[in-house]
C-alpha cells in the first residue's frame, strides 16, 4: 500500500485540477449503509423492485406507498461526516482538490466543510412542496415528526417531496458536474460502483481523454480498466488520512 501512497500524493502535488467524484461508498464507514453493498436495500430488495418505487411517477400516483417505503429505506440515520469526508475538506483547504462531484444525498460532505461541493442528486435532508406556486422548502426533522405518513405543506396543504433525484427524473447541475470533470487533470474516484448514469457516464469520457483517474473502492467497478491507479480498500478513511498527512 505505501507505493500506492507514494504515486497518489506524487500525482495530487502535481496536478493543477484535482476533483473528486464520490458516491455512496465513502459514507459507509461514517453509518450509511452503501445500496449495492452486503447490506444494501437492492441487495435485499432487488433493484428492480426498489426502482419502480423510488421513481418519480410511482411518487405522483401513490404518494402513500412511496412514503411508507421511503421512510423506512431511504429516511438515513442521523449520522456526522467520517473521517473521509473531513480528510477530503482538508485536501480542499490545503489547495489539493478543487471540487467534490457526489451522488450522494447525505450532505456529509458540506457538513464536513468542504464548499465546492457539486451533488447530482440532491439532498435528502431538504423537502420541497410540490405546488407549483408554493415550493417551501422543509428540513427532514419536520416529515420525521409529521403525524401522517404523506407529509404535507402547513401552508398550502401541498404533498412535500424529498429534494432527492428520483429514477425518472433529471440530475441537479448536469453542466456543471461534467464540467468539472473534464476539466481535471486528475480525477480519483471514492466509494462509487460506477454504475449509475449519467455521473457514470462523465467518468467514463474523462477516463477516454485522460489517463490520470484513480479510483479508490471496496471492489470493482466498472471502470477499473480505465484507472491508472486503483485501490481496494474498506478502511478509506485512514487511506485518506495517510494522503493529507503526507501533503
Ligand atoms: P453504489 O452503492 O453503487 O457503490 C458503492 C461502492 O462503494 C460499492 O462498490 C462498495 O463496495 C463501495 N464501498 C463501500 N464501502 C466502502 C468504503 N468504506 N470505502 C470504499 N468503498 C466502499 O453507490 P453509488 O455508485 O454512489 O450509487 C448508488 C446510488 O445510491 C446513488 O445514486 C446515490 O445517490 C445513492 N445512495 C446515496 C447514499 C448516500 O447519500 N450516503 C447512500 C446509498 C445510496
Amino acid at each position: 500500500m505505501s507505493k500506492e501512497l507514494d504515486l497518489l500524493v506524487d500525482m495530487l502535488v502535481k496536478s493543477k485540477n484535482t476533483v473528486i467524484v464520490t458516491g455512496a461508498g465513502i459514507s459507509t464507514e461514517a453509518g450509511i449503509p452503501d445500496f449495492r453493498g452486503e447490506n444494501g436495500v437492492y441487495r435485499k430488495l432487488g433493484e428492480n423492485r426498489v426502482m419502480g418505487i423510488i421513481n418519480i411517477d410511482f411518487f405522483r400516483q401513490n404518494p402513500h406507498d412511496f412514503y411508507s417505503f421511503y421512510r423506512q429505506y431511504f429516511m438515513f440515520p442521523a449520522v456526522e461526516p467520517g473521517k473521509a469526508h473531513y480528510m477530503l475538506a482538508e485536501m480542499e483547504t490545503k489547495g489539493y482538490a478543487k471540487a467534490i462531484v457526489t451522488q450522494n444525498i447525505d450532505n456529509l460532505h458540506q457538513k464536513a466543510g468542504s464548499k465546492q461541493v457539486i451533488p447530482v442528486h440532491g439532498n435528502c435532508e431538504r423537502f420541497i412542496c410540490t405546488a407549483r406556486h408554493c415550493q417551501k422548502s422543509y428540513d427532514s426533522s419536520y416529515v420525521k415528526d409529521s403525524p401522517e405518513i404523506i407529509p404535507y405543506c402547513s401552508s398550502c396543504g401541498g404533498i412535500l417531496k424529498p429534494d432527492v433525484v428520483l429514477f425518472g427524473e433529471q440530475i441537479y447541475n448536469y453542466i456543471d458536474a461534467r464540467e468539472r470533470i473534464l476539466e481535471a487533470r486528475l480525477l480519483i474516484v471514492i466509494g462509487s460502483s460506477l454504475t449509475v448514469y449519467p455521473l457514470a457516464g462523465f467518468v467514463k469520457e474523462f477516463s477516454t481523454f485522460t489517463q490520470d483517474m484513480v479510483i479508490i473502492n471496496k471492489g470493482r467497478t466498472q471502470l477499473d480498466h480505465a484507472a491508472v491507479l486503483k485501490i481496494d480498500s474498506g478502511n478509506t478513511g485512514d487511506f485518506l488520512e495517510q494522503i493529507v498527512q503526507r501533503l
